[in-house]
C-alpha cells in the first residue's frame, strides 16, 4: 500500500512537459518513501538515477516517467533466465525443499504451496514432513494437509533423510507431480542445522530450494537468505507475513541483493493467502493498475463456469437467495482475503485499503446471517419473500438474534440482491469502479 501510494504521488507531481524541477521533486520524494519502506539504499539509488536518466532521455512528462519507472521496477525484480512463480521439472516429480529459520512460516507455506498446486495447477502433490526436531511440527503438518486434502508422508520415529527417501519412493511409485519437503528450522543459523539440511539436500536432490523468510524482519530476511544461499544453495525466496505491518520494501530489493528471484509472497495465515511473484504483474499492482491476470487465474481455479453462469442468471432475475449466498461465501474463501482480491481489480486499490484486514468470513454480519439462515426452512432459504412476521419471530428465537437484528439483516440482504442485479447489467462493473475512485 505505502509503495503504491508513493509511486502515485511521484507520478502526480509531474504535470507539465519539460519540467525538470518537477521531476527532481518527484524523484526526491520517491527516494524518501522507498527508503522509509525499507528498500535497500543501493537499490533506491540505482532505481532513482535510472528513472531520471531514462525520463530525461525521452523527454520529461508523465507518460515517460511512468514508463521509465515501470521498466526499471520490472528490471530490478527480474533475473534474466530465472524461473518465475512455480516451474515444473521436465520429468516429474518436481522436488521442492522448503528451508528457513524457525517461525518464518515454512510449514504454513508448504501447505499453501500444496494448495496452490492442487487447486490452481491441478497437480497431484505429496508433502513430506522432514522437520523432526519438534513433534508438534509433524502434527501441525498433519492438520494442514488433511484440511486441504493433500497426501502426507510422516513418521515421528524416522530420521529426516529416511523420511525423505520414503517420500521420494512413494512419489515415483504413485506418480505424484510434486513433492514438497518441509524441513526443521532453528532460531538462528547454526552449523547443526546447516549440516542436517545439507544431508537432506543430498538425499532429496531437489529441483527447487525455496528459502522462506519473514518479511517483517526486513533487511535481516535478505541477510539470512544470502547465508542460506552461500551454505546450502537456494533457487528462490518466499517472503511471508506480508499482511502484517511489514514495510514491504524488502521485496523490491531482495532479488537484486541476493541474486535469487523472489518466487511467492505469503499474506495471511489461511491456505489461499499465497501469491505468485511474477514481476510485471507485481509492478502493475504496485502502480495501482491491478493484476487482472492473477485474479482471472484464481477465479478460474475456484469457480465452476457453469455454476457461475447459473448464478449470474439468478442475480439478473433478482432471484438470488440465501442458499446462493452461502454457496458464494464458500467459493469466495478459495480466492483468498478480500483485500488481496480488491488489490487485483484495476481502480479498486483504494477500496482494498478501506477494507484493510477485514475477515469477511468471521465478521459479525456474516455470523449473524449464517445463524439466521440455519434457522430457516429450505423453502424460506429459496424464497426470502416468504418471511412474514410470524416466521421472523421464529427465526429470531432460533438464531438467538433480536427481532430487530433479523429485520435489519433481511432488509440488507434484499438491498444487496437489488444492487447485485443492477451491477450485473450493462456497465455495472464500470459504475462501481467509478464510484470507488
Ligand atoms: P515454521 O517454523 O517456519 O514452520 O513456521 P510456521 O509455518 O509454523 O509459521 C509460524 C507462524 O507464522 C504461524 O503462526 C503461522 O500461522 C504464521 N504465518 C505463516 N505465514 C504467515 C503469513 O503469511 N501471514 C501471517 N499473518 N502469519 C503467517
Ligand atoms: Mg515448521
Amino acid at each position: 500500500d505505502t509503495l503504491t501510494d508513493s509511486f502515485k504521488n511521484a507520478i502526480g507531481k509531474i504535470r507539465f512537459h519539460d519540467d525538470e524541477k518537477a521531476l527532481k521533486k518527484a524523484t526526491a520524494e520517491l527516494k524518501k518513501s522507498l527508503l522509509k519502506a525499507d528498500v535497500h539504499h543501493k537499490v533506491v539509488k540505482d532505481l532513482i538515477s535510472s528513472v531520471e536518466l531514462e525520463t530525461k532521455k525521452n523527454g520529461v512528462g508523465k507518460d515517460n516517467f511512468l514508463k521509465a519507472l515501470q521498466d526499471k521496477l520490472t528490471d530490478i525484480l527480474t533475473i534474466e533466465g530465472a524461473p518465475k512463480g512455480f516451474t515444473f521439472a521436465s520429468k516429474p516429480p518436481t522436488v521442492v525443499l522448503m528451508i528457513g529459520l524457525q517461525g518464518s512460516g515454512k510449514t504454513t507455506t508448504t501447505g499453501k504451496l500444496a494448495y496452490f498446486l492442487k487447486e490452481q495447477k491441478k497437480k497431484k502433490v505429496l508433502v513430506v514432513a522432514a522437520d523432526l526436531q519438534r513433534l508438534a511440527a509433524v502434527e501441525q503438518l498433519r492438520q494442514i494437509t488433511s484440511q486441504i486434502d493433500v497426501d502426507l508422508v510422516a513418521d515421528e520415529n524416522a530420521k529426516p533423510t529416511e523420511i525423505v527417501k520414503r517420500g521420494l519412493k512413494k512419489a515415483e511409485d504413485e506418480l505424484y507431480d510434486v513433492v514438497l519437503i518441509d524441513t526443521a528450522g532453528r532460531l538462528a543459523i547454526d552449523d547443526e542445522l546447516m549440516d542436517e539440511l545439507a544431508e537432506v539436500k543430498k538425499v532429496a536432490n531437489p529441483d527447487e530450494l525455496f528459502y522462506v523468510a519473514d518479511a517483517m524482519t526486513g533487511q535481516d530476511a535478505v541477510r539470512t537468505a544470502q547465508t542460506f544461499k552461500d551454505k546450502i544453495g537456494i533457487t528462490g525466496v518466499i517472503l511471508t507475513k506480508f499482511d502484517g505491518d511489514s514495510k514491504g520494501g524488502v521485496a523490491l530489493g531482495l532479488t537484486q541483493q541476493v541474486g535469487v528471484p523472489l518466487r511467492f509472497i505469503g499474506a495471511g495465515e489461511k491456505m489461499p493467502d499465497l501469491e505468485q511473484f511474477i514481476p510485471d504483474r507485481i509492478v502493475s499492482r504496485l502502480m495501482g493498475a491491478g493484476d487482472v491476470e492473477s485474479l482471472a487465474e484464481k477465479a478460474a481455479a475456484a469457480i465452476d463456469p457453469k455454476e457461475a453462469k447459473r448464478m449470474t442468471q439468478k442475480i439478473k432475475k433478482g432471484q438470488f437467495n440465501f442458499n446462493d449466498f452461502l454457496d458464494q461465501m464458500e467459493q469466495m474463501k478459495k480466492l483468498g482475503s478480500m483485500k488481496s482480491i480488491m488489490g487485483m481489480i484495476p481502480g479498486m486499490g483504494n477500496m482494498a485499503k478501506q477494507i484493510g484486514d477485514m475477515d469477511l468470513e468471521n465478521s459479525d454480519e456474516i455470523k449473524m446471517i449464517k445463524a439466521m439462515v440455519s434457522s430457516m426452512t429450505p423453502k424460506e432459504r429459496e424464497n426470502p419473500d416468504l418471511l412474514n412476521n410470524t416466521r421472523k419471530r421464529r427465526l429470531a428465537a432460533g438464531s438467538g438474534l433480536s427481532q430487530m437484528q433479523v429485520n435489519r439483516q433481511l432488509k440488507q440482504f434484499k438491498s444487496a440482491a437489488k444492487m447485485a442485479k443492477k451491477m450485473s447489467g450493462k456497465g455495472g462493473m464500470k459504475q462501481m469502479q467509478d464510484m470507488m475512485k
